[in-house]
């Protein structure tokens, strides 16, 4: 990689000489892999490479950003003068000059840890996997469709900064999952494994082989016929228990896009709105009950939101956003921090080499709790409703209004699990929900989930992010409203 230390040394330079008080310069190299396995047969095989440099500086305290997929030092060098022909141009209509905090330069090198390298593993065994899947899914008898998907990614980063900054990256990801529907004349029912969407991590293939999908194939299948026919999923008060994978949903909706500090200072309102934790509520507003713990944990091993260092040359650090219901913390930049009197605690991220890094969830978990395992939570449970996998979202511009449907529900009576529900939906409103929170199970039902769609910015850049989360436990939740 000389040739692209040189590219990103003529890019700072080139900075310097135009006048930047600041300016960082990104390579990344990212190449995806990706398998669907339908109905019994390969339906498709994709894999894709890119890779470039974006160079950012600030000049007149304004921001100026540019990029090329073109990997000669002209090019680098023109791309830099564009960057600072921009920030000219910005620094007429800023409000205020751009200040970013006193973070250290570091000078590292990081790569995710992996066993199995997914990309070394042959397509045979890929493919094994996803038509053992299958079969076992096909076990089933009034399955549709069938679909099962692997994944890989790796990305290759050296980020370098005027302030003598210079770190190496290498991201790997891996992951996959199932999906069964089934159909009738009126509606179709769909289960998914392990969570909708599957499951991404940071890490090497032996996180796909532990999914064991063959192994949960059938099971899966055979819910979505007996959904058809189930009940519908009653409406009303109720006591609510919520799997892991659903609550990563509901952590990432109602606490991890109003925590980016981006958006609560109206920088930032695309696709998902603003926010209403106003930075006057830091440390002052309850936002769930005592039980409530979440973190933004960049470092936990195997998240999606997992890395060494953000694209600021910030590391990776564990910070606390609600302890003990109390709001204490939000995602941040260099540029944001300081607005509030903190340093960046490192979630300022770009998709790619032709993005402007902004504010990104890390890996935003709720922690674990006491109350033993899911069993035991249930049958603490008298009267309630039980519902596992995300369906569908939707939730306000500020993240206080939230409706959730998910793909399967159980009545529990009497501390058992009684007869399935179908198109299970509740509502809520975020500090009134996390408020009514009494039971959180313990560190062994505890999943650390990936969501690599998560939507911000404009141009649309997707984030790939994480959260953790045991199956909790809510009193009081309206559940069954509008049918989706
Ligand atoms: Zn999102």
């Amino acid at each position: 990689m000389s040739g692209v230390q040189e590219l990103i040394d003529a890019a700072l330079d080139a900075a310097r000489r135009a006048g930047a008080t600041y300016a960082d310069a990104r390579y990344v190299e990212r190449q995806t892999e990706g398998l669907t396995v339908k109905n019994g047969a390969l339906e498709a095989a994709e894999s894709d490479t890119s890779a470039g440099i974006g160079v950012r500086l600030l000049l007149d305290g304004a921001w100026g950003f540019s990029s090329t997929s073109r990997l000669e030092r002209t090019d680098v060098e023109r791309v830099t003068r564009e960057a600072a022909a921009i920030a000219r141009a910005s620094s007429v209509a800023r409000r205020a000059p751009v200040v970013l905090d006193a973070a250290r330069p570091v000078v590292a090198t990081y790569r995710t840890p992996v066993e199995e390298d997914p990309f070394s593993v042959p397509l045979d065994d890929k493919l094994r996997i996803l038509f053992e899947a299958d079969a076992a899914m096909a076990r089933a008898r009034g399955v549709t469709v069938r679909e099962g998907t692997l994944h890989a990614g790796r990305e290759r980063k050296i980020f370098a900064s005027t302030e003598g900054a210079r770190i190496e990256q290498e991201i790997i990801e891996a992951g996959g999952g199932i999906e069964a529907t089934a159909v009738s004349e009126s509606e179709s029912q769909q289960r998914s494994y392990p969570a909708a969407g599957g499951q991404l991590v940071t890490g090497g293939f032996e996180a796909v082989r532990a999914l064991d999908l063959a192994g949960h194939g059938e099971e899966i299948a055979e819910q979505s016929v007996a959904l058809l026919t189930a009940a519908q999923c009653p409406a009303g008060s109720m006591t609510l228990i919520v799997e892991s994978s659903q609550m990563a949903l509901q952590v990432h909706e109602s606490c991890g896009h109003p925590i980016e500090l981006d958006r609560v200072l109206g920088m930032e309102a695309s696709f998902a709105g603003t926010s209403f934790l106003t930075t006057d509520k830091l440390d002052q507003l309850q936002y769930g009950s005592p039980l409530v713990n979440i973190d933004a944990d960049a470092t936990a091993p195997r998240g999606l939101g997992t890395f060494g260092f953000d694209d600021e040359g910030v590391p990776a650090q564990n910070v606390p956003i609600v302890s003990a219901g109390r709001f204490v913390g939000y995602l941040t930049s260099r540029e944001t921090a300081p607005i509030i009197g903190r340093q960046s605690m490192g979630s300022s991220r770009a998709w790619s080499w032709n993005r402007i890094p902004i504010i990104r969830m890390t890996n935003v978990n709720l922690r674990p709790g006491t109350a033993g395992s899911l069993g035991d939570l249930i049958a603490d449970t008298d009267d309630g409703l039980f519902i596992s996998t995300n369906k569908s979202w939707s939730i306000d511009d500020r993240r206080l209004n939230f409706q959730f449907g998910t793909q399967l529900g159980w009545r529990v009576r009497n501390g058992r699990l009684a007869e399935m529900v179908k198109n299970p939906t509740y509502t809520g409103i975020t500090p009134r929900f996390w408020g009514s929170c009494d039971a959180i199970c313990s560190p062994e039902e505890w999943r650390l989930w990936g969501v690599p769609n998560c939507g911000k910015g404009e141009p649309m850049q997707t984030g790939h992010v994480g959260h953790g989360a045991a199956p909790a436990r809510f009193r009081n939740v309206q559940v069954g409203v509008g049918r989706w």
